[in-house]
C-alpha cells in the first residue's frame, strides 16, 4: 500500500467526524486533501451567489483549520480527475477517498472518476458522511421508495442505530513535496458587488461556527417544539448552511443532543430529530426522482395553468425585492436578501402566496431562492417548493392556500418580524400590521392582488387539472 493518500473534500468541509479524511489517516502516512471547484458537473443547479459566498469562507477556514494541524488545502478548478492525476503525480499518491454526495450529475462523475482511478491501479473508496441513513437505505416493502413522510420516518426510527463518530486528527503528515494550488481569489467565488460583504454580519461559516452554533442551540433544543413555528423568536438551529456544506454532521448534532447517540428523548428534541429527518427524506426523494428540480412529481401538475413571464415577471420582481404589500411575505423576502436565510414558516408562506396568489411556477420562487439561500440544498429546496406549491411528495392538500395576514397574526402575533424586516410599517400597532395598506401609504406599497380573488384563482386552476 501507498504512504500517500489524497482525500477529496467536498461538502464535507471539516475534520472531525470525517469518515474519509479518518480512513486515509489510519491507513496511510501521508495526506493530501485536495478541494476541486467543478461548476460544469452541477450546471445548472452549481453554487448559487450566497453558496458561492459561503463556500470561499468555508475553504479559508477549513485550510487554516488543517495548517494548524501541519498540512494545507490544495484547491484546484476544473474536472477533478485531471486534478486529482497532477495531484497524483507530484505526491506519488496511491489512493483516493472521498465522502459521497447524491445529485445525478456528481453521482455519474464519481463513478466514472471511480472507475477510472481503479483501473490506473489507484485504491479508491467512498463514505457516507452527510446523511444519517443514506438515501437508497430505507425503502417500502415493495423496494418503492416513499412518498409519504410520516412512514419515512416511522422506518427511520425502526432501524435507528447511533450514528458512528469519527475522531478529528490532531496532526497531519504532510507529503515530502505539496502539489501546486491555486489561490482561493481565483476560484472566483466572491461576486463583485456589495450584497453578499454583508452576510458575514449574520454567519460565520466553517467547522468553528457550525460548533459554535449547535452548542448554542443544545441548550434550547428541548423548547424547540413551542418556539420553531415563530419567527419572531431565535427559535430553530440555523445550522442548515453548516449542514448543506457538511461543516457538521447530522450525527454530531444528534449525539449533542443525546450522547449515546441514540433518538433524541422529549418532546422538543424528538421534533427536531423528525427536521432532520425531513432532510433526509428529501434526499431519498431527489435520490429516486432526479428531474424533480424541474419537474412537478405529481404528473397532472405538468398542466396546470401557470400564468406567462410577460404577464408575471413585474409581479416576480416585486416578490423577490419584497415589495407586494403583503407585510409578511415582503419582511420574509427582504429577510431572505439581507441575511441569505429564511425561516422556515417564512419560506412556506412566500412559496404559498408566489405560487397559489400569483400563479408563477414554483421553478421561478426555487430558482430565486437557489441564488440568494445560504442554505441552498437542491434536495431540501426542491422538495420545500415542490411540497407548498401542492405538485411534490406528501403535498400540503390542495386547499391550503396559505393566507399570509392570518399566518402573520399567529406567528408574529405582537407584529415584530414585519417590524424588523420592514421598518415602514414599525409604528403600526400588533392588530393590523399584517393588514395590508389598500392603495398603499408614501412609503409602502398597497397589495399588488386581492388575496381572496386570487385564493379562488388557484383553487379553480386546481380544480381544471383534477378534472
Ligand atoms: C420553499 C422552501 C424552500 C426550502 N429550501 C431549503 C434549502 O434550500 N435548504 C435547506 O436546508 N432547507 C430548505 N428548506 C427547509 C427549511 O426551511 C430549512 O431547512 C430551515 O428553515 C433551516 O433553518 P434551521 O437550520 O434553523 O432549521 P431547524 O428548524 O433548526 O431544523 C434543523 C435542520 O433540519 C433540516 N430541516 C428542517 N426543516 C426541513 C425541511 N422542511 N426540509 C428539509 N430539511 C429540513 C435542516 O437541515 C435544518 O438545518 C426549504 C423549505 C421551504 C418551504
Amino acid at each position: 500500500m501507498s504512504d500517500t493518500a489524497i482525500v477529496w473534500f467536498r461538502r464535507d468541509l471539516r475534520l472531525a467526524d470525517n469518515p474519509a479524511l479518518d480512513h486515509a489517516r489510519q491507513r496511510h502516512e501521508q495526506v493530501v486533501p485536495l478541494f476541486v471547484f467543478d461548476p460544469d458537473t452541477e450546471a445548472p443547479w452549481e453554487p448559487g451567489a450566497a453558496g458561492r459566498w459561503w463556500l470561499h469562507r468555508s475553504l479559508a477556514e477549513l485550510d487554516q483549520r488543517l495548517r494548524g494541524r501541519g498540512s494545507r488545502l490544495v484547491l484546484a478548478a476544473g474536472d477533478p480527475l485531471e486534478a486529482i492525476e497532477r495531484v497524483r503525480k507530484v505526491c506519488g499518491a496511491g489512493a483516493v477517498y472521498w465522502n459521497r454526495v447524491y445529485e445525478q450529475r456528481p453521482v455519474e462523475r464519481d463513478r466514472s472518476i471511480k472507475r477510472e482511478l481503479r483501473e490506473r491501479g489507484l485504491e479508491v473508496a467512498s463514505f457516507n458522511a452527510s446523511l444519517l441513513c443514506e438515501p437508497w437505505a430505507g425503502v417500502k416493502s415493495d423496494g418503492d421508495p416513499y412518498l409519504v413522510f410520516t412512514p419515512f420516518w416511522k422506518q427511520m426510527q425502526k432501524r435507528w442505530q447511533p450514528p458512528a463518530h469519527h475522531p478529528e486528527p490532531r496532526e497531519l503528515e504532510a507529503p515530502a513535496r505539496w502539489p501546486a494550488s491555486l489561490e482561493l481569489d481565483r476560484l472566483g467565488l466572491l461576486p463583485d458587488h456589495e450584497w453578499p460583504g454583508k452576510l458575514s454580519d449574520y454567519w460565520s461559516p466553517g467547522e468553528l461556527g457550525a460548533r459554535r452554533r449547535l452548542d448554542d442551540f443544545a441548550d434550547q433544543a428541548a423548547r424547540y417544539h413551542e418556539q420553531r413555528d415563530r419567527p419572531d423568536r431565535e427559535g430553530t438551529s440555523r445550522l442548515s448552511p453548516h449542514l448543506h456544506w457538511g461543516e457538521i454532521s447530522p450525527g454530531q448534532i444528534v449525539r449533542a443532543l443525546e450522547p449515546s447517540g441514540e433518538l433524541p428523548g422529549g418532546r422538543g428534541r424528538m421534533i427536531f430529530a423528525s427536521e432532520l429527518a425531513w432532510r433526509e427524506f428529501s434526499h431519498h426523494l431527489l435520490w429516486f426522482f432526479p428531474r424533480m428540480p424541474d419537474e412537478s412529481l405529481k404528473p397532472a401538475f405538468r398542466d396546470f395553468p401557470w400564468r406567462e413571464p410577460e404577464d408575471y415577471g413585474p409581479d416576480l420582481v416585486a416578490w423577490q425585492r419584497g415589495r407586494t404589500g403583503i407585510p409578511m411575505v415582503d419582511a420574509g423576502m427582504r429577510e431572505l436578501w439581507a441575511t441569505g436565510w429564511m425561516h422556515n414558516r417564512v419560506r412556506m408562506i412566500v412559496a404559498s402566496f408566489l405560487t397559489k396568489n400569483l400563479l408563477v411556477p414554483w421553478q421561478e420562487g426555487a430558482r430565486w431562492f437557489w441564488d440568494t439561500l445560504v442554505d441552498a440544498d437542491l434536495a431540501s429546496n426542491t422538495q420545500g417548493w415542490q411540497w407548498t406549491a401542492g405538485c411534490g411528495a406528501d403535498a400540503a392538500p390542495y386547499f391550503r392556500v396559505f393566507n399570509p395576514v392570518l399566518q402573520g397574526e399567529k406567528f408574529d402575533p405582537r407584529g415584530d418580524y414585519v417590524r424588523r424586516w420592514c421598518p415602514e410599517l414599525a409604528r403600526r400597532d400588533a392588530k393590523n400590521i399584517h393588514q395590508p395598506i389598500d392603495g398603499g401609504s408614501s412609503h409602502y406599497p398597497g397589495p399588488i392582488v386581492d388575496l381572496k380573488a386570487t385564493r379562488r384563482r388557484a383553487l379553480e386552476a386546481w380544480d381544471a387539472i383534477r378534472s
